[in-house]
């Protein structure tokens, strides 16, 4: 990949490799975009086969989180980290561990408040109290917003009320059939919402135990994890991984709603989004659905410190937009995810040219 070539044409502003010996890390910090705040994402690590592979995956992640903020109407912009590493292998010596996280703490904070991290695939809260001994730029720690997945659950939740509202004219999902699919942490707080709603709820996993739980604890279903996508549902709610909607899953699909907590649920957005829409299936734009976790983190830098009643009213909104972008797209004939990416852009637009005004000390 030609990297300044791929930055310049989606407006990247700055990709950083860092590497201390000592405690073997190695971390690229990308920040996307700082035009509606300082760019905040989590840190990822992954045993990615080289560093183009690492590279590639935190250009990615980083353009994701500046159209996640810039929908949820967060002043953050989009940045994300990466480190190339066993997750496993970097916590089994507690003393390397701690130095590994301080080292990449005293990175972060050398970005300057231009780049926020928290917790992601393969990091732990205790990494980030590491990183917070070198560093306040960072999120999601113990004592203050905590586990984003209940929030990140609520706003999936949300979405799917405005989605129902959209497809059946009516917000309720008593009685209607969900299917989530991986019931880790975003799926577990969901089926608790849904159970509260009355709906019937099938849950598939790769983990017995995860479904197991929830079974017992919400008289959900279990489903073979390859079934479920043939399953008679009403709404398909992808909380595993990405790119379930594709060339082989989408012909058994008989729901009239997919919406779900995973990123990047579309394996070719334009051609999968399409297809849904073919069909009549109502597709609820994944990055806004799932952005209730970074509008709950966002609190902790609000001022007056976090606020979590706050945080559920700004959640809440999340309802609104969907509605708004699934009566847009309707109106237009554009595909729902294209509809948030355009007004993801125009904000970012819009705010760019007030950030030309000289505010001395902003
Ligand atoms: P998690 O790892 O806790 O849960 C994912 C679950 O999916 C696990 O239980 C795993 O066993 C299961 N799974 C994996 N492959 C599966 C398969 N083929 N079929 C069924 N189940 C499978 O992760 P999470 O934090 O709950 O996040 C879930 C998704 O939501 C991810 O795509 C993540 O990127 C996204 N997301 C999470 C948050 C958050 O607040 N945690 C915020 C935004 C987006």
């Amino acid at each position: 990949m030609d990297k300044f070539k791929y930055m310049e044409e989606y407006g990247y502003e700055q990709l950083c490799f860092f590497q201390d010996k000592n405690t073997g890390l190695k971390a690229i910090v990308c920040v996307h975009s700082t035009v509606l705040g300082p760019a905040l994402g989590g840190t990822r690590v992954w045993n990615y086969t080289n560093e183009e592979e690492a590279a590639e995956d935190v250009l990615r992640l980083a353009r994701g989180m500046t159209y996640k903020s810039a929908l949820a109407g967060l002043a953050l912009g989009g940045g994300k980290a990466v480190i190339i590493g066993d997750p496993a292998e970097i916590r089994k010596d507690p003393t390397r561990r701690e130095a590994f996280w301080r080292a990449f703490g005293r990175y972060v904070h050398g970005l300057s408040g231009r780049y926020i991290t928290a917790e992601d695939v393969g990091t732990s809260t205790q990494d980030m109290v590491y990183v917070n001994m070198e560093t306040n730029h960072v999120v999601g720690l113990p004592g203050r917003s905590g586990d984003p997945s209940p929030y990140t659950a609520l706003g999936v939740f949300k979405s799917m009320q405005a989605c129902c509202r959209h497809v059946y004219g009516d917000i309720s999902l008593e009685g209607k059939t969900v299917a989530v699919q991986g019931v880790g942490n975003v799926g577990y707080y969901l089926c608790q919402l849904l159970h509260e709603a009355g709906a019937k709820i099938l849950v598939s996993d790769v983990v017995d135990e995860r479904v197991k739980r929830c079974v017992e604890e919400f008289g959900t279903v279990a489903v073979d994890k390859a079934a479920i996508y043939s399953a008679e549902m009403d709404i398909y709610a992808p909380c595993a991984l990405g790119a379930t909607i594709n060339d082989d899953t989408l012909p058994q699909l008989k729901c009239k709603i997919v919406c779900g907590g995973a990123n990047n649920q579309l394996r070719v957005p334009l051609v999968h989004g399409k297809a849904l829409q073919d069909r009549g299936i109502v597709y609820a734009p994944d990055y806004l659905a799932n952005a209730g976790g970074v509008i709950n983190v966002s609190y902790e830098h609000a001022e007056g410190g976090y606020n979590e009643e706050a945080s559920r009213r700004d959640i809440d909104r999340i309802y609104n937009r969907m509605r708004e972008i699934l009566r847009i797209s309707d109106e237009t004939g554009e595909l729902a995810f294209q509809t948030a990416d355009r007004l993801a852009e125009g904000r970012i637009e819009a705010m760019r040219n007030v950030r030309s005004i000289l505010t001395p000390g902003r």
